[in-house]
């Protein structure tokens, strides 16, 4: 049989460079060819060959309800019917702001736009403009979308700032950013001391879910909190993954930390491109057309996005919601745990809400560093493994996975076996 996924592959790559719209797509970490989706229901989706897969990617995050739920795609169909742009206000913005405000208690006001990259971008500048200073902070193996500012990694020591990730972005551009490492104390201290009062900002993923999942320790997140409020810098939490994943109420729920912005995404957009950002009215009304900081979209809250949010949240603010996801996604960690321990292998994996990770090693690491000393050629044959058997995870070990509220027993159950399958062929 030829395989349709090969076909459409090589089509792909004739006319979008790579064949994918967005890099991780293109499976380069882990070999192979990128499955092309045909069509998505509850917790699977079907590739090119019609062969269905357990969905732990969830479009990396917004699908918490799974795929198709009946009241979103009511929600949708209607939304559409309505028209699907307007470029003038619309009164399903106030109502997602509204509901956006009363679960995500630090912001008073909120701006919606069109992706994570926008958001942490817009809430960047924000906080410049808001403190009129130039530098931030960020932390090796958090991302905050591809702005130029944030591509940047640790410089030669905590007095240089950072260097661009990416060609096209200039030395010049990245110099006001300095990079941390993840739960160092120390480095924190000391780059507060050196850069201190020239600090518009510190961006963090609290609970980080681009170096598969590695959790801010509550003292590490804490210590954040004291030197932004003792310097005046602003506390950004970048919770465009775990914004409504983690919890209804975020990582700043979890760890209880109020950040000064937050960044949202993901899932407030149920699937849709819709993201926010929000704080303070003081720091928000800065935006223009109130104040002097600048930021505007044409799609921003777009009627059919903010439906297909809307009617996520209202589904995901139901009683018991995120403890009978919170208890899914462990029982899935539990026996991926028990699994390769009856097989032998070392390994361990943590979640929260419906937002999880696994490592190849015995302890949980606590910086980007560790998460890279991950085994590639073993992560690879897991993941191979997996597809092979119908389970679909992130197919790079630096990403988190994601359960929802679709999948079954059953679906965690198979998921465990086919694991164990794979770990005692090792
Ligand atoms: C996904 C993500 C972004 C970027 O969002 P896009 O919608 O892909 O632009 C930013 N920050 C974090 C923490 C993310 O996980």
């Amino acid at each position: 049989m030829t395989d349709q996924n090969d076909i459409l592959f090589e089509r792909a790559r004739a006319v979008i460079p790579g064949g994918v719209n967005s890099p991780v797509r293109a499976f380069k970490a882990v070999g192979g060819t990128p499955r092309f989706i045909k069509r998505a229901q509850g917790a699977y989706f079907w590739d090119a060959n019609d062969k269905r897969y357990i969905d732990y990617i969830g479009s990396w995050g917004p699908m918490i309800l799974g795929h198709g739920h009946p009241a979103v795609v009511e929600a949708v169909q209607k939304a559409v019917l309505e028209g699907f742009s307007y470029g003038a206000p619309t009164e399903r913005e106030i109502e997602l702001a509204e509901a956006i405000l009363a679960l995500v208690p630090s912001m008073d006001m909120v701006r919606l736009v069109s992706s994570g990259t926008e958001a942490a971008m817009s809430a960047l500048r924000l906080a410049r403009g808001a403190t009129g200073r130039k530098s931030i902070i960020k932390f090796e193996g958090c991302y905050h979308g591809h702005a130029d500012a944030l591509l940047v990694k640790a410089g030669s020591g905590l007095a240089t700032f950072g260097n661009p990730t990416s060609a096209g972005v200039p030395p010049e551009v990245v110099q006001h950013t300095v990079v941390l490492e993840y739960n160092n104390l120390q480095q924190l201290e000391e780059a507060f001391a050196l850069h201190g009062n020239d600090l518009a900002c510190l961006m963090i993923e609290a609970i980080a879910g681009n170096m598969n999942f590695v959790r801010a320790t509550p003292e590490f997140a804490k210590r954040c909190r004291e030197l932004c409020t003792q310097h005046g810098a602003l506390l950004i939490f970048d919770e465009v993954m775990t914004g409504f994943r983690v919890g209804l109420h975020g990582a700043q729920g979890v760890l209880g930390v109020k950040p000064d912005l937050t960044v949202l995404g993901k899932v407030i957009g149920g699937g849709m491109p819709l993201a926010a950002f929000g704080g303070p009215r003081a720091i928000m009304e800065q935006l223009a057309p109130l104040g002097p900081v600048y930021q505007a979209g044409t799609l921003s809250g777009n009627p059919v996005a903010t439906a297909c949010g809307l009617a996520t949240l209202k589904e995901i603010s139901k009683p018991g919601f995120y403890e009978a996801l919170g208890q899914k996604t462990r029982t899935l960690v539990d026996g991926l745990k028990a699994a390769a321990a009856a097989e032998g292998q070392p390994f361990n994996a943590d979640s929260e809400g419906g937002m999880f990770g696994f490592f190849l090693m015995n302890d949980l690491p606590q910086n980007y560093a560790t998460v890279m000393t991950t085994d590639n050629a073993q992560f690879n044959a897991l993941f191979h493994g997996l597809l092979e058997r119908g389970v679909y995870i992130a197919p790079a070990l630096y990403e988190a996975g994601f359960v929802s509220a679709a999948h079954t027993d059953e679906d965690i159950a198979a998921t465990i076996e086919a694991a164990r399958d794979i770990f005692r062929k090792r």
